[in-house]
């Protein structure tokens, strides 16, 4: 395979860079104005179909997670400005950002303290609502608190749900399954973290653990739900229901600029910035941002140097027919949440119109920015949402595009947000180890 990439490294700088496991930053070519209108795998009613989903199992939710109380079942991170962090990566990497820099907390999202709560648990819900009505116990107008009732947690009991992850996404699927009283089946691959199986056992999930790799994990899943009728698998290398879940973040994110008073138009440009494994959430925020700024809005994935499996499949075309293996790159990254070496089947093409491009990060890196990030703000994320950082700190690449767009004189004017997709639930120990890596 690395024989029939060839071609690829020597005609694209961004390949040739990735195959010698150097940082990248990759600016998208195939963009297009206004494109966001175009895309036709997916449309913008059912993000509004997935918000309405969301809000019919607010009230089960505030029942059922006490942590959910004050937002009334509403799954949402707080959007806060980060000065300290813009004079860190101002200081320590010359990142020269002039306009305001803010962090997505989706780090400190409640039940599971990832991004994956917006897609994974979206998608759970979901199935959960298809049962019910199919059943004939659950109508769209009934008060889903309902769902908290004994007789429900019987009647989903007897059916089971299926997935594959790197940690994340089956810790989303395994807490809120369980909670609706699935049998729910989690296939771990080898990058999984120990404290996250423990988590999930405890709270009566299946955990099965592999030697191998993310998609090696998805494969035995997938195999194992389709030997039974009563199985659902969440596919996160297809699913359109996590990437509707994720893509509500749109939505959501401009209420909170709107109360926090920071304009987003043609004279205010918004950069997005959102860490990447197989593309599902990434792909998912930057399609409801898009459908809500358009053009304003600047969206970028970021990856680790030795993930970095959506910059391959869309540097080159291949999207899912390429994997990092085949330019002889390992996949192994701390970043456990990004540790996926082929993408999603569809989230590069549904992006390619809309996307900015893609920074690549080495490791070493994400450990300097969390403890950036800590110092300055007293905020902890997990080693793949420091890769948020990965674009801002690499100035010379990132006025390159600004320039291109015409945006140099307004970018004092510009706000940039980070998106941290995970990290509070990481255990005391765990964290103190990471604050620990790479120094000498
Ligand atoms: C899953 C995950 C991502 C990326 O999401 P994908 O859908 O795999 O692209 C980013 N950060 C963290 C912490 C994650 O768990």
């Amino acid at each position: 395979m690395r024989e029939e990439l060839q071609k690829y490294i020597d005609t694209i700088p961004a390949v040739r860079d990735v195959s010698q496991l150097k940082e990248t930053f990759w600016i998208n070519e195939k963009k297009i104005p206004n494109a966001e209108k175009e895309i036709t795998m997916l449309r913008p009613e059912q993000i509004e179909d997935a918000r309405k989903r969301l809000e019919r199992f607010a009230p089960y939710l505030e029942e059922v997670f006490p942590e959910l109380k004050e937002t009334h079942g509403i799954i949402e991170s707080q959007l806060r400005e980060i000065s300290g962090m813009k004079d860190f990566l101002n200081t320590a990497y010359g990142a020269g950002i002039e306009g305001r820099l803010m962090l997505k907390m989706d780090s400190h999202l409640p039940i599971s303290g990832s991004v994956k709560a917006r897609g994974g648990i979206y998608e759970v819900l979901k199935h959960a609502e298809d049962l019910a009505f199919e059943a004939g116990f659950l109508r769209e107008t009934d008060n889903y608190r309902v769902l908290a009732e004994p007789r429900f947690q019987e009647f989903f009991g007897k059916y089971t749900v299926q997935v594959g992850s790197t940690g994340n996404l089956g810790m989303s699927i395994g807490i809120m399954s369980a909670k609706l009283g699935f049998h729910v089946i989690v296939h771990m691959s080898a990058d999984a973290k120990e404290w996250k199986k423990e988590l999930l056992r405890n709270r009566g999930v299946e955990v099965i653990e592999y030697e191998d790799d993310y998609c090696a994990a998805v494969e035995q899943g997938r195999k194992n739900s389709e030997t039974d009728e009563m199985s659902y698998f969440v596919d996160d290398e297809n699913s359109r229901n996590l990437f509707l879940g994720y893509s509500v973040a749109g939505e959501r994110l401009q209420k909170q600029l709107e109360q926090q008073n920071i304009a987003v138009d043609s004279e205010h440009p918004l950069f997005v910035y959102i860490p990447c494994g197989i593309g599902g959430a990434p792909g998912g925020v930057t399609y409801g941002l898009k459908q809500v700024y358009g053009d304003n809005v600047h969206c970028f994935f970021t990856e680790p140097v030795h993930a970095c499996c959506m910059l391959l499949g869309m540097a080159t075309g291949l999207q899912d027919q390429v994997s990092v293996k085949d330019l002889g790159i390992d996949g192994r990254t701390d970043a456990d949440g990004l540790a996926v070496g082929r993408p999603s089947a569809f989230v590069g093409k549904v992006v390619e119109p809309v996307l900015s491009g893609i920074a690549t990060i080495e490791d070493k890196k994400l450990y300097d920015l969390m403890r950036g990030l800590l110092d300055r703000e007293d905020i902890f994320i997990e080693p793949s949402a420091c890769a948020s950082f990965a674009a801002l700190i690499r100035p010379k690449d990132l006025s390159g595009y600004v320039e291109k767009a015409g945006l140099a004189d307004k970018m004092k004017n510009a706000t940039h947000i980070a998106w941290a997709t995970g990290g509070n639930m990481v255990p005391e120990e765990t964290r103190k180890a990471y604050l620990s890596m790479g120094l000498a």
